[in-house]
């Protein structure tokens, strides 16, 4: 049994990148994938949280404005615009198969200070338990004089793997994984299949995400160290086409993996 069969509650984490397109506009077809495959997964008796990037986007996309040029207000004014209308998509596309969504913002403090974090996993749990999936952001609107206190939604997917005491986390990206360098500059860069000592990797990560997203291989290896301390393997892999967990679960060898310590 492939270790992602094995996985009862499972972390799915989508970037900005995998949930637009070039344009900024949202990407409707990957987002109806994505939700017709998480669906399903549901139905197979997992229990799927979705972390979910792209609020930025979407509110820019609706305004026609480029996000690239924004102040940080006007970052924080754009997601709340696009968290409503990224929960409106979901919604409808999840309501085809069945399944009822739940929004979920956080800010740090909700796993910093015990008392919110206790509301936090009652609700979290009361979600689970009414069969609802939920779906998480970082409330940028009201989150920090940057955007966002985690360091963007990588971090932000290892903090609630560790929260609602995941068995896996899956990172989709724009990438197939994590390379020996950056595949986008270097033809030679090999795939990382799998990483047993994150030490080793830290120097290949490269720089920050590109403009659609605050990500890049930095803060994924960062929350990879994060899962594996805290016994969650984790994966980063190819968010291209989300049909790409049916392979992970019939234990095909794809992405990076790292295994919990
Ligand atoms: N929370 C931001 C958004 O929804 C994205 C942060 C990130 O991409 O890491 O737009």
């Amino acid at each position: 049994m492939s270790l992602f069969q094995q996985s009862k509650r499972i972390v799915v984490k989508a970037g900005s990148n995998t949930l637009t397109h070039a344009t900024g506009k949202l990407n409707i077809r990957k987002i109806e994938i994505l939700a017709k495959v998480l669906s399903d997964l549901k139905n197979q008796g997992k229990e799927i949280v979705l972390v979910s990037s792209g609020a930025i986007s979407a509110g820019a996309a609706k305004l026609g404005l480029d996000r690239a040029g924004m102040s940080v207000v006007e970052k924080q004014a754009l997601a709340a615009i696009g968290q409503s209308e990224l929960m409106n998509v979901y919604s409808r596309f999840f309501s085809d198969y069945g399944v009822q969504v739940a929004q979920l913002l956080l800010t740090k403090d909700i796993f910093t200070n015990p008392e919110r974090k206790k509301h936090a996993e009652n609700t979290f749990r009361a979600l689970i338990e009414m069969g609802a999936l939920p779906i998480i952001n970082e409330n940028d609107a009201v989150s920090d004089d940057e955007v966002t206190q985690f360091g963007g939604n990588d971090i932000l997917s290892a903090y609630v793997a560790q929260f609602c005491k995941a068995d896996l986390l899956i990172n989709m990206t724009d990438v197939e994984g994590l390379y020996t360098k950056d595949p986008r500059k270097y033809a030679d860069a090999e795939l990382i299949s799998r990483v047993e000592d994150i030490n080793q990797v830290k120097s290949m990560a490269g720089g920050a995400g590109t403009e659609h997203g605050t990500g890049g291989m930095t803060a994924k290896i960062t929350a990879a160290e994060m899962c594996v301390k805290a016994g969650i393997p984790m994966f980063i892999l190819s968010g291209a086409d989300p049909n790409i967990l049916y392979d992970l679960a019939d234990g095909k060898q794809i992405g990076t993996y790292f295994p919990a310590k």
